[in-house]
């Protein structure tokens, strides 16, 4: 079979929580709710930028939750993450605890998650209002040693702050927080960010599991993708095509 996939940087987006579990609630606000939003206007604005992007999740659930077993969650994200070949993994939340403001968490100094945690800083701190906590080394199950990636976690102002919630109820804000994400993982890439998206989530989307089928989306070059439907056909699946803008 033909090779569908030019060649990309593989960034893994990890929308922190979900499902039964809403992380830090304050001011009317769900972690797990922001955090997804923030995903989900994140994903296709890299793409348009040329890198390849999967989410560990893309509705409101909790990916490999099992029956009080926090861990196998933590890992799964990490799995989903290798599956696809990371070359960058990054973990969205909202911070909470007394404090304002944003930081990013690593596993350690001197690697390229360090690298990837400066870049992004530099433009998230440039987002207007927002105080700098700064790159902090902290033992976080998603950074260790499960995940292949470089991997990142971004905290995006606490939920228990009034003044950070105001920002984060604002589109416009959340918005300008996407931008900077992006441009900071452009940067790491050696890309040069490129405005061409722009997608705004009014509703989270609810994620809807049919136990008898699954639906794989599969993402090819253009002119492939007459000839990948008919291989899969060949296979004895359906596939139908879908051209997104
Ligand atoms: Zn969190």
């Amino acid at each position: 079979m033909p090779n569908y996939l030019a060649d990309k940087p593989r960034l893994c987006i990890d929308p922190g929580h979900g499902g039964y579990d809403p992380g830090a609630v304050g001011n009317g606000l769900q972690e797990k709710d922001i955090t997804l939003a923030i995903c989900l206007q994140l994903k296709p604005m890299l793409e348009f930028n040329g890198i390849d992007v999967c989410l560990t999740r893309d509705g409101d659930y909790a990916p490999g939750h099992l029956e009080n077993q926090l861990n196998n969650e933590l890992n799964y994200r990490s799995i989903i993450s290798n599956n696809f070949g990371a070359d960058l993994f990054v973990s969205i939340h909202i911070n909470s605890g007394g404090g304002t403001g944003e930081e990013i968490l690593i596993s350690g100094t001197g690697g390229k998650g360090e690298d990837a945690a400066d870049k992004l800083l530099y433009y998230l701190q440039q987002v207007d209002g927002w105080a700098n906590r700064g790159v902090k080394v902290q033992n976080v199950s998603v950074l260790g040693g499960k995940t292949n990636a470089s991997a990142i976690l971004t905290e995006n102002g606490f939920i228990d702050s009034a003044a950070d919630t105001a920002k984060l109820k604002d589109s416009n804000y959340i918005h300008s927080l996407v931008v900077a994400h992006a441009k900071g993982i452009c940067d790491y890439f050696g890309l040069t960010y490129k405005e061409g998206v722009v997608f705004k989530v009014a509703d989270v989307p609810k994620k809807v599991i049919d136990p008898n089928d699954i639906y794989l989306s599969v993402r090819v070059l253009e002119p492939l993708a007459d000839q990948a439907i008919k291989d899969i056909n060949k296979l004895g699946f359906a596939a139908k095509r879908m051209d997104l803008a």
